[in-house]
C-alpha cells in the first residue's frame, strides 16, 4: 500500500529504516526541523542542521528512491533564549528557496512559556513574508490542551488561513478544537506511549477522515518508523476498505501538502 510519511526525522534514523520505508510503500518523506536530541551550542549549529535537512538527507532518501522534502525553524525546545533563536530566525532567507523546502515547521510550544510564545509569533511572521504554510508541534502530556489553545489564539490573531496550517500531535482532546477552527489535524504514532495505531484509529472513527493524517515521527528516541504502515494495517484488521485506507494514509497528507508549491510526487 503506498503511503506518504507527511512527520519523519530521519536525520536520527539509519539507511535499513529507510530501506524498510521504501519497501513498505513509502513514497515521500517529509521531515520537519526539531530538537535534534540534543541542545545545539551555537548558531551555527542550526546552520548546518539546515545543510543537512536541504542537502544530505534529500541525497540520502533518494538512494532508496524516495523523495525527501523538509520544514525550517527553531523548535519551541530551543527558543527559550529568544536572542538566540531570533538568530537562528535570521538564518531562514538563505534556505527558504531550496527546491525540497515545505514551509515553516515544526514550530509551537514547549512548556507554553512567554518566550516560546514570541518566538512562534515570529515564525508566523515569516511565513507570512514569504507565503509558506506552517506544520506546528503541540506540547505534551498536561500542556498540550493549553497550549493548543495558546496557538490557535496567536494563528487567529495572525490572519493566516488555517487550511494552509497543519497541527500535529492531537489527541481525543484537542482535534476537535483543531478541525473545528479549520486547521489540518495530525496524529504522532509510538509503539509505547502518546498515539498507538488502535488509539490513533478510534481518534479517526470520533472525528472523521477529513482534514486529518497520520505520522510517525520516527525520531531519536522509542519509535517506529513503520508505524503508518502498520496502522495501515491495522485499518484493515477494522475491514477498512482499501480506498478509505489509503485516503487516510496517502490522499490527506497528498492533498495538504499541495499547500506546498515545492512538493511533488
Ligand atoms: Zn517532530
Amino acid at each position: 500500500m503506498k503511503y506518504i510519511e507527511p512527520h519523519g526525522h530521519m536525520v536520527s534514523r539509519t539507511t535499513d529504516d529507510y530501506q524498510k520505508m521504501a519497501m513498505a510503500g513509502c513514497e515521500a518523506i517529509c521531515e520537519p526541523a526539531f530538537w535534534a536530541g540534543y541542545d545545539r551550542a551555537s548558531v551555527q549549529g542550526f546552520y548546518d542542521y539546515f545543510r543537512q535537512l536541504t542537502e544530505y538527507e534529500p541525497a540520502r532518501a533518494a538512494k532508496f528512491g524516495i523523495p525527501h522534502f523538509c520544514w525550517l525553524c527553531i523548535n519551541p525546545k530551543e527558543s527559550e533564549d529568544a536572542g538566540f533563536a531570533r538568530e537562528v530566525l535570521s538564518l531562514i532567507p538563505e534556505f527558504i528557496d531550496k527546491p525540497t523546502v515545505l514551509g515553516i515547521g515544526e514550530i509551537g510550544l514547549n512548556k507554553n512559556t512567554k518566550n516560546e510564545l514570541a518566538i512562534f509569533e515570529e515564525h508566523v511572521e515569516i511565513a507570512k513574508k514569504y507565503d509558506q504554510p506552517i506544520l506546528i508541534h503541540t506540547p505534551h502530556l498536561e500542556d498540550k490542551l493549553k497550549g493548543t489553545k495558546l496557538i490557535i489564539d496567536a494563528l487567529k490573531n495572525a490572519q493566516v488561513d488555517p487550511s494552509r496550517i497543519v497541527i500535529d500531535h492531537v489527541e481525543e482532546h484537542t482535534a476537535g478544537l483543531v478541525l473545528d477552527n479549520g486547521f489540518w489535524a495530525g496524529m504522532t504514532l509510538y509503539p509505547e506511549s502518546k498515539c498507538t495505531p488502535a488509539r490513533a484509529i478510534d481518534i479517526l472513527e470520533n472525528f472523521g477522515m477529513e482534514n486529518i493524517w497520520m505520522n510517525s515521527a520516527c525520531d531519536w528516541g522509542i519509535s517506529d518508523p513503520l508505524a503508518v504502515a502498520k496502522t495501515a494495517l491495522e485499518m484493515g484488521k477494522r475491514h477498512y476498505d482499501k480506498s478509505t485506507i489509503e485516503r487516510v494514509v496517502y490522499q490527506n497528507p497528498k492533498t495538504f501538502l499541495s499547500n506546498c508549491p515545492n512538493f511533488k510526487i
